[in-house]
């Protein structure tokens, strides 16, 4: 099964690293792969999310039924490796970074909107805080350094990857 990867680029300013969490779960649109119908509700799939495949299938993180074709699809969250979820100075628009992996089965992932995101964000004078992404953007004051924080033109993609871990003996093709 196809294996996807989320991107993510933005403006930091005086803002040295941000950490996403997962949260209620990674944003996204999930298009059939039967018909080709895209859900309007942004579905948000967690690694702790479990619903149950028909047919006693298994488990996966996420399982719906397409709303045109009644095809059932599913997708996990892989485990995307140390760093991921972490956008720093050495990201930018030709480097985004790299938020997640996840796998699925008769369906493929679109953008959805990153808002409600939940992350820590590091300023350059070393203050941590947690925030929100709210209409693409958050932004703070770090007491301390006396720096603005603020993150804008926050903006993501997904785009097909290979399997997460290949190479270390866990090939799942
Ligand atoms: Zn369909």
């Amino acid at each position: 099964m196809p294996f996807f990867e989320l991107t993510l680029s933005m403006a930091m300013d005086g803002v040295s690293k941000v950490a996403f969490s997962e949260g209620e779960g990674w944003p996204m649109m999930l298009k059939c792969t039967r018909c080709g119908h895209v859900g309007d509700k942004v579905q948000r799939v967690s690694s702790v999310g479990e619903a149950e495949m028909s047919g006693s299938r298994g488990v996966a993180n996420h399982v719906q039924s397409c709303k045109e074709c009644r095809a059932e699809f599913s997708v996990n969250v892989a485990d995307a490796g140390a760093g991921a979820g972490t956008f720093d100075e050495t990201n930018d628009e030709s480097s985004p970074a790299l938020i997640t992996v996840i796998e699925c089965r008769g369906c493929e992932p679109e953008p959805a909107s990153f808002d409600g995101q939940g992350f820590t964000a590091t300023s350059i004078g070393g203050a941590t805080m947690d925030g929100v992404l709210e209409d693409g953007e958050w932004a703070d004051y770090d007491v301390e350094a006396e720096c603005e924080m603020a993150l804008m033109e926050v903006s993501t993609a997904w785009a097909l990857c290979a399997a997460p871990g290949k190479g270390k003996g866990r090939r799942r093709a």
